[in-house]
């Protein structure tokens, strides 16, 4: 189970890809990526190995955002709907996630009653409630900091906005993940080695923190707002 993202000036298809082969040897079953562009979000997504997930991208889609996962399944079987990324009822909100939310059939009750689930997992809750919350009213940071102050439980995750091609929206509490930084791009990654192809600056991330990362800039916040400064350092392959 992992996860990737980049966003910057070249394709990410292959900078995605590469990285969730680096993350393999975590285990998984299912893996998917999205990409976003100036037609929308495309998900491609696949029940086995990055190979196979290999068969399914198509190739003729140039994005220069996009997250990826490896899916370790905890809730719903390993099959092309349960895979990651997964999406809100409008298609607005994709997004990738490790961990489990031990509160997510509460969630469903409380908020989602009249929304029809596209998959079993735990981490659909995440989006819809991001959706729901947007349609309140609340901006898509606003929103996602609603979802993690109601949901309970672990995640690495990494969101898109469809109407947004600038950011990726990133959060942790209890499963790993880090931010690496470029000249022109930014990466998301489980494990530097994820990423070290692409740089090797790492801003280490706390649990309870939100990251909005763009390609010239990663702000890290508190889940109340506060802004935090954090100095990357640099991430070396034990050989
Ligand atoms: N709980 C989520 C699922 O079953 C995420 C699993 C993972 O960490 O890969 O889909």
């Amino acid at each position: 189970c992992g996860i990737v993202g980049y966003i910057g000036e070249i394709d990410a298809k292959e900078i995605l890809l590469k990285g969730l082969e680096k993350l393999e040897y975590r285990g998984y079953d299912s893996a998917g990526i999205a990409v976003l562009n100036e037609d929308g979000v495309m998900v491609f997504k696949e029940k086995g190995r990055i190979a196979d997930l290999r068969g399914v991208v198509d190739t003729e889609v140039a994005a220069t955002i996009g997250i990826g996962h490896t899916r370790w399944a905890t809730h719903g079987v390993p099959n092309h709907e349960n895979a990651h990324p997964h999406q809100s009822t409008t298609k607005r909100f994709t997004l990738v996630h490790n961990g489990v939310i031990e509160n997510y059939h509460l969630m469903k009750k409380a908020y989602l009653s009249d929304v029809e689930m596209a998959s079993e997992t735990d981490t659909e809750v995440i989006v819809q409630l991001i959706e729901r919350f947007s349609k309140d009213g609340l901006s898509t940071v606003d929103a996602l900091r609603k979802t993690l102050h109601l949901i309970h439980g672990s995640y690495a995750l990494a969101l898109l906005d469809n109407e947004d091609e600038d950011t990726i929206y990133v959060a942790k509490n209890k499963s790993p993940l880090l931010v690496g930084v470029g000249e022109g791009f930014n990466v998301v990654a489980s494990d530097a080695m994820a990423m070290l192809q692409v740089t090797e600056q790492y801003v280490e991330l706390h649990d309870q923190e939100i990251v909005i990362v763009r390609k010239d800039s990663v702000e890290i916040q508190t889940l109340e707002g506060t802004k935090v400064e954090r100095a990357p350092y640099k991430a070396e392959l034990d050989m």
